[in-house]
């Protein structure tokens, strides 16, 4: 069977496999093999509703999706591709028991340069005239949000980290990972041959509690199924942005071909998937409550039916923010957990595993290593915002 070399072997070849991949190769690291069971982006990623936002209460997340930013905005210069980024504005709207973490955690968004904005009521009337905006009492007003194309940027990311030389091994599962004492040596594909590397990135998504089970490693990442509803709108919407009702727990985007994007952001309670055999079709319960969720903020929709949906799985930790982080076996590094919230912050993810399989540690002050590490779930020190909100915790 053959054997090959790499410094780095990243399996998983999903939008954060692919990003680590390209960063690597922009420090100049490009011995490196990305093992793809399927193809580039055909796992979770090509499930994704691609939200842009930087609205997050973590200060180091904030700063990941603000810097990430500049990767979307000039994908076509860096890649020569397009990512599908269409930069339409993000709103946030939070009732009033929100109003005052709301507040503060716009500050803490803005001291890490996040170009957001308290906005009032009549300037969100102007954005989206359909919704009914009555139960809001304040609003945040994103300009340079949107939604991207997760496949499209995994695909980038992939065609730019190969153009730099990085190799790329699709349909070639990972069975097996190579130990030697207390360190990781490579690994071991379906076929039998053998990649040995210096470091192996871990970056598998919703696979990866089964992936590292064996050797060891009790991740705790749970995969919970998560639906999407397409709504025909029955209207003309006009150039609408990303709204989050952080008030009836939803979010709602402009899909290319004019249906709105639904999704639920009601996420108290999470339904186990297997991310091998989950169903893909829509429920009647989320049906009814995106009839319900849509009808009632957009009560002048009077025409919207819905036109389709499908199900995604997120792989949830359990602060719902995901492990970045150098393990405890040399060489191995967990990119996973990303909790459906991973598009946003890919580009800086990224660099943040190129900077641990390269330094160890983070070079950016605002994004610490430590904030991501494994061990912070058995330290009982979970990465939470310092502004909660009342529903809608997860994921800001
Ligand atoms: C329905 C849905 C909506 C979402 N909406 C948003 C959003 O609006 N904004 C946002 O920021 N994020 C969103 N996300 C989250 C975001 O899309 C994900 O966090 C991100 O795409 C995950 O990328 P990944 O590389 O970690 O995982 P994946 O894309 O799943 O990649 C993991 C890869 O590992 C491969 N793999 C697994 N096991 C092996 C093995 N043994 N050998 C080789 N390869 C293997 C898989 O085939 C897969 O391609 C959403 C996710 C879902 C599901």
């Amino acid at each position: 069977m053959s054997t090959e070399t790499a410094d780095v072997v990243i399996v998983g070849g999903g939008l954060e496999g692919s990003s680590a991949a390209y960063a690597l190769s922009q420090l100049g690291i490009t011995d490196v093999v990305i093992v793809e069971r399927g193809t580039v982006g055909s796992g979770m990623t090509a499930k994704s509703s691609g939200i842009v936002r930087c609205h997050y209460g973590v200060p180091s997340l904030a700063a990941m999706a603000t810097d990430s930013l500049d990767t979307f905005e000039n994908a076509e210069e860096i890649f020569g591709a397009d990512i599908g980024f269409r930069q339409i504005g993000y709103v946030v709207g939070v009732g009033s028991p929100n109003v005052e973490p709301f507040r503060a955690s716009l500050a803490a968004q803005q001291a890490v340069g996040v170009l957001t904005e308290e906005v009032d009521a009549g300037a969100v009337a102007d954005l989206w005239p359909q919704a009914d905006l009555s139960d809001f009492a304040a609003f945040a007003y994103e300009k340079r949000g949107g939604y991207g194309d997760a496949y499209m940027t995994a695909q980038a990311f992939a065609g730019g980290a190969r153009a730099a030389g990085v190799r790329l091994r699709q349909q070639s599962p990972v069975v097996d990972l190579l130990v030697e004492g207390d360190r990781v040596t490579g690994v071991r594909l379906a076929d039998g041959s053998t990649i040995s590397a210096n470091t192996v990135v871990v970056a598998t998504g919703a696979w990866t509690r089964g992936f590292l089970a064996p050797f060891g490693f009790d991740i705790p990442i749970r995969v919970h199924r998560e639906e999407i509803v397409m709504v025909a709108p029955g209207a003309d919407l006009g150039p609408v942005p990303v709204f989050s009702d952080l008030v009836s727990l939803q979010y709602v985007r402009p899909e290319v071909g004019g249906d709105i994007l639904f999704g639920n952001s009601d996420l108290q309670q999470i339904e186990d998937a297997d991310p091998d055999g989950y169903s893909n079709r829509l429920t009647e319960t989320i049906r009814d409550i995106a009839v319900d969720k849509i009808g009632t903020r957009f009560p002048d929709l009077t025409e919207a039916a819905i036109s389709g949906g499908y199900a995604g799985c997120y792989d949830v930790t359990p602060d719902w923010n995901p492990i970045i982080s150098r393990m405890p076996l040399d060489g191995l590094v967990l990119a996973a957990g990303f909790s459906g919230h991973g598009f946003k912050i890919s580009p800086a993810v990224g660099r943040l595993i190129a900077d641990l399989v390269v330094e160890g540690r983070s070079r950016d002050p605002r994004i610490p290593e430590r904030d991501f590490r494994f061990e912070r779930f058995a330290e009982n020190d979970p990465l939470t915002t310092a502004f909660p909100y009342v529903g809608a915790g997860e994921m800001r």
